[in-house]
């Protein structure tokens, strides 16, 4: 049902600061920068192949992820798996006894539709499932 981990979400509490061990310690290349309001978020993306590191910094103190970095500190804080359909995926996790937190699919970073599975049926892990918009789903 996926095809990838389409990226890796780490929080951290500014971009700034975390940027440079990113783009000149490991070396990656930074495929941009956007803020993502309904999720009071400012994302950058790394490229690590087929895949990405997003990197997640708190836009305000209500954000889920000043939460998070209150609660757990900086680290890693979901792992998104690429699907087609996202609105099937769903539909079929409920199915098989998942809690979705998003049982709608919202609107992420570079147009992407998104929805997370609620941790407590996962063992704590937090998962998004993450589709792509058409042009890019190569
Ligand atoms: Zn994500």
């Amino acid at each position: 049902m996926a095809k990838k981990i389409d990226h890796i979400g780490i929080a951290v509490k500014s971009l700034e600061a975390s940027l440079p061990l990113y783009t000149e310690g490991l070396k990656l290349n930074l495929l941009g920068i956007e803020e993502v309001e309904s999720e009071g978020v400012k994302v950058a993306f790394l490229k690590v192949g087929e895949s990405k590191i997003e990197l997640l910094e708190p836009l305000h103190g209500e954000s889920p992820i000043a939460k998070f970095i209150e609660k757990k500190g900086e680290g890693i804080h979901h792992i998104a798996l690429g699907v087609d359909n996202i609105e099937d995926r769903i539909k079929q996790i409920k199915e098989n006894g998942l809690e979705m937190i998003n049982n709608e699919p919202k609107q992420g970073a570079a147009g992407a539709k998104v929805a997370f599975l609620h941790p407590k049926s996962t063992g704590r892990v937090l998962y998004e499932l993450c589709e792509k918009p058409q042009k890019e789903n190569k």
